[in-house]
């Protein structure tokens, strides 16, 4: 047991000062740190009234000598820091040896402790920092230290608290941090009596990803791994598909810390350019490891601000390391993962070898009803051959065949049996979720087709439309800024109300605070847009309704988007309307790179032919025109 002393008053004046105890989450964060320092593997918080009133954490490290528990709550005392020189190479996450003299000084604080193979534990109750005797006490080994009634005596303190939801919501942060940096051990939040997260420790940072920041999250992330120099990176990014409306999902950590840092989100964002979609944010959870004479964290106690000795050294090992890997995922998509093995950290390279390029899934011919995958959904690519759909077909008058495609969806052929035609033609294709979670079934805006003086010469890189009219002239389409133009202009008529459907189970979404904030704020609008949300508390939206013209899978990124606008819209509340719209036309529009069928393009022609529709909502053509003289000019006849 390390012993704990007090600190050579030069070495204490070397640590730059600062206020550690500002509200319940400073208290978790120095509680939080001093159990993992001893060397926990669980560690339980629980709190009342956002931590105010109550506030307990309870660690089986290495426990505390009944002789030594007045000496942990001296100024300066402490077991991890003896000389200045120790200063610069800090292992431990605390090292002031000042945080349970601050925070018992301001609240009533009990302090339970048994150290590893002790007879006994010993409790100390202190009141405004003042102690009692130390008393005998049956306790677990490890350590509960329990902080009641913060700041009871300093009313002036007191007044600077915000709402209890926001207090615990800060507590909430700094446990997601701390988990998120130690997937060895395991945490557990209480709040109000409910289980709120919970990490298993298993050692695994995927799991605690999952855990601590939600499914949808951890299934949208790709393994990065490498190093530059002596700088080792390690982590997890978001595919460039699923980015963020904000930064709120980029959490780094250096040497187990988890710093605030430009410089990373800089690299960051770098290694994604010309990737994401405008407005859109990469999300991380990325470990940074460096000697620790490279980096300084003694910048301020309380805040999380790093200086790095090289910059560059850092920002290049980072830069390089995402930016292979995204590299890495623009070869073709493997095949989705085996549920199993999701928990496994591995690299691109790794994960590449175990999976196969997957065959294309044949272009439908009839109209399709698009829904989501569930992603984890284990999927093994089959592509129909004809036989097979004779195979189906032979047995009756109309069939379903359910084929599992490359992305992990279920696509439903209702095939027409063989003696109607020649040969047995796919007539619709339907896209199912292997599991059915919605309960109304979602209608893609379909499209009419009519007879039209133009000729639908194709579609090429599934995404533009060529056509041919009848003055000559050859038309380049883009299907999916024409559709969404469509959308919008419907949504804004008012001619197709949003259709919600109700979900089976419903969705939460965790969002940062600002934007859960919003949607509570605006919860009539969003229903109004096929939303309908219930706040689930600590920044989760629970919910229970889509728009039926969207995908599952595209409903938390869509709901994160409107919070976005909403937000833009305090300011500018001209213009907020159309923004919505126009995130929602996006949303349910055909998308560029998705197989469409012949129908709905040569619809999406028609409207453009007719000349209803030019541009996109963001002023983007919709299509471009090309005369035959141009074209005869450009191979030198004109
Ligand atoms: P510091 O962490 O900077 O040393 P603190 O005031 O936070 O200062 O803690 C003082 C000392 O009390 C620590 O150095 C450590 O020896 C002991 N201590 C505090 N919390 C625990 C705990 N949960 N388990 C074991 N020892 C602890
Ligand atoms: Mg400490």
């Amino acid at each position: 047991m390390p012993h704990i002393q007090c600190l050579p008053t030069h070495v204490a004046d070397l640590i730059a000062a600062g206020e550690v105890v500002e509200r319940p989450a400073s208290v978790a964060k120095e509680l939080l740190e001093n159990a993992i320092d001893a060397g926990a593997t669980a560690v339980v918080v629980e709190l009342e009234r956002g931590g105010l009133t109550y506030l307990r954490i309870t660690d089986n490290g290495c426990g505390i000598a009944p002789e030594q528990l007045p000496t942990a709550f001296l100024r300066h005392a402490t077991s991890k820091l003896r000389t200045a020189e120790d200063l610069a190479a800090i292992g431990t996450l605390g090292f002031r040896g000042e945080a349970l003299a601050a925070i018992s000084a301001v609240s009533r604080v009990d302090i339970f402790s048994r150290q590893k193979g002790a007879q006994a534990g010993a409790m100390l109750h202190l009141e405004g920092g003042v102690p009692d005797e130390v008393t005998e006490a049956g306790c677990p080994e490890g350590t509960t230290i329990c902080v009641r009634d913060l700041f009871y005596n300093t009313p002036a303190r007191m007044k600077f608290m915000k709402k209890d939801s926001a207090e615990g919501a800060a507590v909430g942060g700094i446990v997601q941090h701390l988990a998120l940096s130690h997937p060895d051990i395991s945490f557990k939040m209480i709040r109000d009596g409910a289980e709120v997260l919970h990490t298993p420790g298993d050692g695994k940072l995927l799991s605690a990803v999952y855990a601590a920041m939600g499914r949808d999250f951890a299934m949208s992330l790709l393994p990065v791994r490498g190093c530059g120099g002596e700088v080792e990176v390690q982590g997890f990014v978001t595919k460039p598909l699923n980015g963020h409306g904000t930064r709120g999902r980029q959490v780094f950590f250096v040497n187990g810390r988890f710093v605030k840092s430009q410089l990373l989100q800089a690299a960051l964002e770098e290694a994604y350019r010309n990737r994401l979609l405008k407005g859109k944010f990469p999300g991380c959870v990325v470990h940074i490891t460096l000697p620790a004479d490279q980096v300084d964290v003694n910048v301020h106690p309380a805040k999380t601000v790093v200086k790095f000795v090289s910059d560059k050294a850092v920002f290049d090992a980072f830069y390089y390391t995402v930016r292979d890997a995204l590299d890495g995922e623009n070869k073709p998509e493997p095949v989705a993962p085996k549920q199993e093995s999701f928990y496994q950290s591995m690299t691109v390279q790794q994960y590449k070898e175990k999976t196969a390029p997957a065959p294309e899934v044949k272009k439908p011919l009839g109209s399709y009803v698009s829904r989501p995958a569930v992603p984890a959904s284990p999927a093994i690519p089959v592509k129909p051959t004809a036989a097979a759909v004779h195979d189906v077909a032979e047995k009756g008058k109309t069939f379903t065949a359910a084929v599992p495609s490359r992305d992990g969806r279920e696509v439903i052929y209702h095939i027409t049996p063989p003696q109607v035609q020649e040969k047995p033609a796919v007539q619709t294709v339907m896209e199912l979720p292997v599991e059915p979670v919605v309960a109304v079934e979602p209608v893609q805006q379909k499209l009419e087709e009519k007879e039209a003086p133009w000729r639908m010469v194709g579609e090429v890189l599934r995404t533009y439309i060529i056509c041919e009219d009848e003055g000559g002239n050859m038309w380049l389409i883009d299907k999916h800024a024409a559709h969404e133009r469509i959308r919008f202009d419907a949504l804004k008529a008012d001619a197709h109300p949003v259709m919600a459907q109700t979900l089976l189970a419903p969705l939460t979404v965790t969002l940062a605070a600002e934007e859960s904030a919003v949607v509570l704020e605006n919860l009539e609008i969003l229903r109004r847009l096929g939303f309908a949300c219930e706040d689930f508390g600590d920044g989760t939206i629970l919910v229970r309704e889509i728009p039926a013209d969207i995908r599952t899978g595209d409903a938390a990124s869509t709901l994160e988007e409107l919070a976005q606008k909403l937000i833009v819209g305090r300011i500018d509340p001209e213009g907020v309307r159309d923004e919505l719209y126009h995130t929602m036309a996006c949303k349910s529009a055909i998308k560029a790179g998705m197989v469409s069928d012949e129908k709905e393009l040569a619809a999406l022609v028609e409207k453009v032919q007719s000349g209803e529709i030019q541009y996109c909502p963001h002023g983007r053509p919709v299509a471009v025109k090309l005369t035959k003289y141009e074209i005869e000019k450009m191979f030198k006849r004109a």
